[in-house]
C-alpha cells in the first residue's frame, strides 16, 4: 500500500492496483482512468496517488503534484483528441458540490458540447 493510502478509499485501491480501472495515463505520482459512470462522451478522472481528501485538504507539500496533475490533464485531453473541440476540468469539494469519493480528483469532461455550469438546482 502506498503512503497515505486508506483501506476504505476506492481511489487509493485503484492507485494501488487492487481495484482495476481503465487507466489512460500513469504519471507515477498521479493516475488518470475512465470514469465508471461517464457524464460525457469522454469522462476521465485524474487523481494524485497520495490520499488527499479534497482540494480543501491540500497542504503546501502537495502544490507540486497538483500543478503536475492539472498539466497532465491537459495532455490527457490532447491525447484523447478532445482538446481542440474543448473540454472542462472540475473538482467537487464537499457536501454541497456532491463529492462522492473523498479522495481529491479532477474530472475531465468533453468529446461533445457540454451544458452550462449549473450554479443552482432550479
Ligand atoms: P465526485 O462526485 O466528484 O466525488 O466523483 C466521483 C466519481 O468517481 C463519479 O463520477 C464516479 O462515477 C466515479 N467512480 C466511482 N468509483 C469509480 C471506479 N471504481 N472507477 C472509476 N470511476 C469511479
Ligand atoms: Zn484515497
Amino acid at each position: 500500500m502506498h503512503a497515505g493510502s486508506t483501506n476504505e478509499c476506492i481511489f487509493c485501491a485503484i492507485a494501488d492496483g487492487v481495484t482495476p480501472a481503465d487507466v489512460v495515463f500513469d504519471g507515477g505520482d498521479t493516475l488518470f482512468f475512465r470514469d465508471i459512470n461517464p457524464q460525457a462522451k469522454a469522462h476521465i478522472v485524474g487523481i494524485t496517488k497520495k490520499h488527499i481528501a479534497s482540494l480543501d485538504a491540500v497542504v503546501g507539500d502537495d502544490h507540486g503534484v497538483i500543478g503536475k496533475l492539472l498539466h497532465e490533464a491537459a495532455h490527457v485531453a490532447s491525447d484523447l483528441g478532445i482538446a481542440e473541440s474543448g473540454y472542462r476540468v472540475i473538482t467537487n469539494v464537499g457536501h454541497d458540490a456532491g463529492q462522492e469519493v473523498q479522495h481529491l480528483h479532477f474530472h475531465i469532461l468533453g468529446g461533445e458540447p457540454l451544458g452550462r455550469l449549473v450554479h443552482r438546482n432550479e
